[in-house]
């Protein structure tokens, strides 16, 4: 098969079997390798995956995690600590922490006993602050927020040194505790590191590490009313936890000189590197919490889980599996520069591992009535039907079949187009799994003029699908038995955004202007067949012909069965990578 373009580079691209040779190593893993090699860290490799809990992990997340906890897993004795990023009490909840921790471990990864909290070394970062200040790299700072941002200068320009940058230690000192102490207002007052205002990285001109905040933080409560800036607290909380590679993404490359700054200045025993790599970009949608947050926010989808959001919450109540999400994290790779990957691929690879473990069932979304008039009336049958064809080892199970049939609306045409297979008046096409069948007549409603019900008669010679004489039938169909199927609401989606880019939003426009309003549609008079009676919450299946379908989780409820279509059968990434193939 020949791999679709992704944002790996072309070397990578010609071996797609990841960590097949030593050449094939990714950036990340290939510095990993040569600081093993030059004896640092005494052989130790140690990540981390440090999640903000404000909000819910996204499948950009699940590249980092794959990444962090992947790496941990190829090197022996090899870590990755889940760390939670709580520094920022005003938009954190324990609501994200647990969902975060759930959506880890369905992905396949553990963290053991190395679950850690930025808060947890709230008191250890305090002390280092005091450090800094002691030795004239930090001062108290009573410029108000917008008089810091008004003299911290430009790109072109150099910033202003503060008036209370040459504060004596002693005062400095005394302030910071009364700072501690809640003797301030919120705002009234920052610790800054003394660092060069003049700086061409805007990062390092005085950059703000503490400020007053009495807000109540989810595990520490009310103890401290000064709070510590994510790239202080950052680096030492890595520092603090041994790690050894501290992998981000791109967005941070400006922060490096200060992650090390930090650093050096407080002489830590362990000095992690810092590594950047390309987040993912997925097309169709934003990978963005506060984005995911607006539309969470303003009712534009159901919630964090909504089937249509990339977080994997939404994900999962799709029907997605973790090992496709995997397999997608493991092919996209890692690069230095910034792409937009094809949700389509993404599919591919849900679809690959649906092929294999989805049992087969049937299902008619839209249901056409079908009278077999030759099928005696008080007769029914079951028929065996195999569970998966290619997995001999998942079975058969049996299926109903009847006098009276539903089959799709759109199987039917009383005019049929040219390649038009399926059933038509006079024509015969094969029932899956149970016979031929021959249509007859059609009878409609008299005033509407739509059509109420197919009547056709079926040949026994052709049990299980197949005929005697030879005689062949182009088309195949799906079907129920009235009597015996059970109603289903299913829901279809569809792209979140229309555009392939939400991000790159145009003049006097927003993001959400590009959302699908095609994106969800409720079918409520769908009819499957019965062994769906005892599916489980979040069971998959493959519903023969139409794609594949998870039986929602939430919202089937009171003996109603809602599933929700994970993905269509058509593989779209085929299309693409066939018109890819043609530019060579
Ligand atoms: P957002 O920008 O969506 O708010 P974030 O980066 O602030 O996300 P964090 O909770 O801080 O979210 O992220 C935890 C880790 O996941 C970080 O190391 C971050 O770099 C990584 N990460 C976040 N988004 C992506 C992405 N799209 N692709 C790869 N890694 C990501
Ligand atoms: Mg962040």
């Amino acid at each position: 098969m020949r791999m679709p373009d992704t944002e790996k580079d072309s070397t990578a691209l010609d071996n797609p079997v990841k960590n097949e040779s030593a050449s094939s190593l990714d950036f990340i893993r290939a510095i990993i390798a040569e600081d093993l090699k030059a004896g640092k860290n005494n052989g130790r490799v140690a990540t981390r995956f440090p999640p903000e809990p404000n909000g819910y992990l996204h499948i950009g997340h699940a590249k980092s995690i794959c990444l962090n906890f992947g790496i941990a897993a190829e090197h022996p004795g090899g870590t990755c600590n889940l760390r939670f990023d709580d520094t920022n009490p005003t938009k954190e909840d324990v609501e994200y922490v647990e969902s975060i921790k759930e959506d880890i471990k369905w992905l396949g990864f553990d963290w053991g006993d190395r679950l850690f909290y930025a808060s947890d070394y709230f008191e250890q970062l305090y002390q280092y602050a005091v450090q800094l200040i002691k030795a004239g790299k930090a001062y108290v700072c009573d410029l108000s927020p917008e008089e810091i941002r008004n003299t911290r200068g430009t790109l072109t320009e150099p910033g202003q040194n503060s008036p209370y940058r040459n504060r004596s230690v002693e005062e400095n000192l005394e302030l910071f505790e009364r700072m501690r102490a809640g003797e301030f207002e919120d705002g009234s007052r920052v610790l800054r590191a003394k660092i060069d205002m003049a700086s061409p990285n805007l990062n390092m001109r005085d950059p703000t590490i503490y400020r007053i905040r009495r807000v109540t933080h989810h595990r520490t409560g009310n103890k401290w009313c000064i709070y510590p800036m994510y790239d202080f607290a950052h680096c030492l909380s890595d520092s603090i936890e041994g790690i050894t590679h501290s992998i981000c993404t791109l967005e941070f490359e400006n922060n490096r000189p200060l992650y090390d700054w930090f650093l050096n200045e407080l002489n830590v025993k362990c000095h992690p590197r810092q590594i950047e790599f390309a987040r993912l970009n997925l097309s169709h949608t934003v990978l963005s919490k506060r984005k995911l947050h607006e539309l969470v926010e303003g009712g534009y989808v159901s919630g964090w889980d909504d089937p249509r959001m990339p977080t994997l919450a939404g994900l999962r109540r799709r029907g997605y599996t973790p090992e496709a999400i995997r397999n997608f994290c493991d092919r996209i790779g890692v690069a230095k520069r910034d792409s937009l990957v094809d949700i389509a691929l993404l599919e591919y690879y849900l679809r690959e591992d649906l092929n294999k473990r989805a049992p087969r069932v049937m299902a008619v979304l839209r249901p056409l009535r079908v009278v077999i008039d030759n099928y005696p009336e008080d007769q029914v049958e079951e028929l065996v039907a195999e569970n998966n064809p290619e997995d001999p080892s998942m079975g058969s199970r049996k299926i109903p079949f009847s006098r009276i049939l539903y089959i799709e609306q759109e199987d039917f045409r009383e005019d049929p187009p040219k390649k038009f297979f399926r059933l038509a008046p006079g024509r015969e096409v094969r029932l899956k799994h149970a016979y031929y069948i021959k249509c007859t007549d059609v009878v409609k409603d008299k005033d509407s003029g739509q059509i109420v019900e197919l009547h056709c008669t079926y040949d026994p010679a052709t049990r299980g699908g197949w005929s005697s004489d030879g005689r062949d039938v182009k088309g195949t169909l799906h079907w129920v038995s009235a009597a015996h199927s059970i109603p289903a609401e299913v829901r279809l989606y569809d792209h979140l955004f229309i555009k392939e880019n939400p991000n790159e939003v145009e003049p006097g426009h927003d993001f959400k202007d590009y959302l699908n309003p095609n994106s969800l549609e409720i079918l409520t008079s769908c009819r499957v067949e019965p062994s769906l009676a005892s599916a489980k919450p979040g069971s998959r299946y493959q519903f023969l012909r139409l794609g594949y379908f998870c039986l929602d989780p939430v919202d089937s409820v009171n003996g109603l069965l809602v599933f929700n279509r994970t993905v269509g059968l058509r593989d779209s990434w085929a299309k693409i990578e066939k018109a890819q193939g043609g530019k060579g």
